[in-house]
């Protein structure tokens, strides 16, 4: 699950990390008034950011650092109206529904900094680089050792000496030290307590140095968290900052129903039962020529309704034009999706070709009831095997 940047702000500034103070807002009378509120407390300047679970914000215009309420509730007015297009969010954009007001800081120099789940290693790894701001991908290609990886022990976390060590290895100076090793220590116990996958501070800065802070402040000023799903009941806050709207409505709806899906690009709608099976099937509908148009897991135990249903999501996708069904019953019953396939033609009606392959628990009492059925889904074709499925639902939608 991903959450918004004010809301991982929320949980930094929490966690003890420093964080310029902000709050988000839903219209740019709100935001002027917020910016308002910035400016008396004798911040010079105010940053306004679209709040979307996407980056690149900052290339794209969604990041402004304004200096008067006129100018907050002007870049407010743009965010709130136009779509954000970003190297992140697809050509045709996000909507901005949330704005982030903060107190802007002036900026001496940019990190980066990051917790994330290294699979080949398996171990959560620290990333850090002092060449922060951009994108992180880009310094990897073009620099790879200005990246600095520490691995975290699975029981000591974040040891003191790697905090030391790196903080020294990217360059702070002074008491920007303690405040890096601070900001990384904590950061790792928040990563490790809300069974987060990635926690990123991009940038981290250092602010240039004034009187009272000779050798400047270290801050994080942008965040980016993502949680383990699967542990999610354990973290009932974390959950709670789940906003639905920025979510896939197809995949919102299969999730209330207990089925996996992930829209895709293709024009194949699939729906099969478990995750391995459903990757082989878009490997083979790939491997003959197609695309397919989502991933579908129904899983063992769905309902004849929860079935039904991910036909409904299916069919409401325009681009499909053509469906494989690919079920090997285990737990699973045949006779189950059978019946799902019959309730969803008579009440959506299947108008684009189906490619029905079903073997295992209940198949004889499946292929009964599709054979009844066969005179109300005329455009249904059996397969006996993956190949022959692949095969006849690729031919059907390229003819
Ligand atoms: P992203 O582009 O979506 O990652 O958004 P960020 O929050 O990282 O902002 C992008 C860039 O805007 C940063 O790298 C900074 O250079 C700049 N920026 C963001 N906040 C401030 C601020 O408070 N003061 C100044 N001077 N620049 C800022
Ligand atoms: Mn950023």
């Amino acid at each position: 699950m991903k959450i918004h940047e004010y809301q991982a702000r929320e949980l930094l500034a929490n966690a003890g990390v420093p964080v310029p103070a902000g709050s988000m807002v839903q219209s740019a009378a709100d935001a002027e008034k917020a910016a308002a509120k910035i400016l008396q407390t004798g911040a010079a300047q105010v940053v306004i950011k679209a709040q979307v679970h996407a980056g690149g914000r900052g290339k794209a215009g969604f990041v402004k650092v304004v200096k008067s309420v006129k100018e907050a509730r002007a870049a407010a007015e743009f965010m709130l109206t136009h779509r954000m297009v970003s190297p992140q969010t697809g050509p045709e954009g996000l909507q901005v529904k949330r704005l982030l007001v903060a107190a802007a800081v002036d900026i001496a120099k940019e990190y980066y900094l990051a917790i994330t789940v290294d699979r080949a290693a398996n171990t959560n790894t620290l990333i850090a680089s002092a060449e922060g701001g951009v994108e992180i991908e880009a310094v990897a290609a073009r620099n790879p050792q200005a990246i600095k990886k520490e691995r975290l022990h699975p029981i000591l976390g974040l040891q003191a000496f790697q905090a030391r060590d790196l903080a020294f290895a990217l360059g702070f100076k002074g008491k920007q030290v303690n405040q890096a090793v601070s900001i990384m220590t904590r950061l790792a116990k928040l990563f490790t307590d809300s069974d987060a996958s990635l926690a990123e501070i991009n940038p981290l800065i250092v602010t240039p140095p004034t009187a009272t802070h000779p050798d400047g402040e270290v801050l994080a000023i942008d965040a980016k968290f993502n949680f383990d799903d699967n542990a999610l009941f354990r973290h009932k806050n974390i959950a709670d900052l789940f906003d639905p709207s920025e979510e896939n409505p197809a995949e919102l709806r299969a999730n209330e129903h207990g089925l996996s899906y992930v829209a895709l690009d293709g024009n194949i709608g699939c729906l099969v039962n478990g995750a391995g099976l459903a990757m082989s099937t878009m490997d083979i509908i790939k491997l003959h020529g197609g695309e397919p148009a989502n991933f579908l897991d129904v899983g063992g135990s769905a309902s004849e309704e929860a079935v039904t249903e991910a036909f409904r999501i299916i069919l409401s996708d325009q681009r499909v034009q053509g469906v494989l069904v690919n079920i090997f019953g285990g737990i699973m019953q045949c006779d189950r999706i059978a019946r799902a396939i019959v309730a969803a033609a008579k009440e959506v009606g299947f108008q684009v070709p189906l490619v029905v392959r079903l073997e295992g628990t209940n198949v004889e009492e499946a292929r009964r009831i599709l054979s009844q059925a066969r005179r109300e889904i005329p455009m249904m074709q059996s397969a006996s095997d993956l190949t022959d499925a692949a095969k006849k639902v690729t031919a059907a939608v390229a003819a």
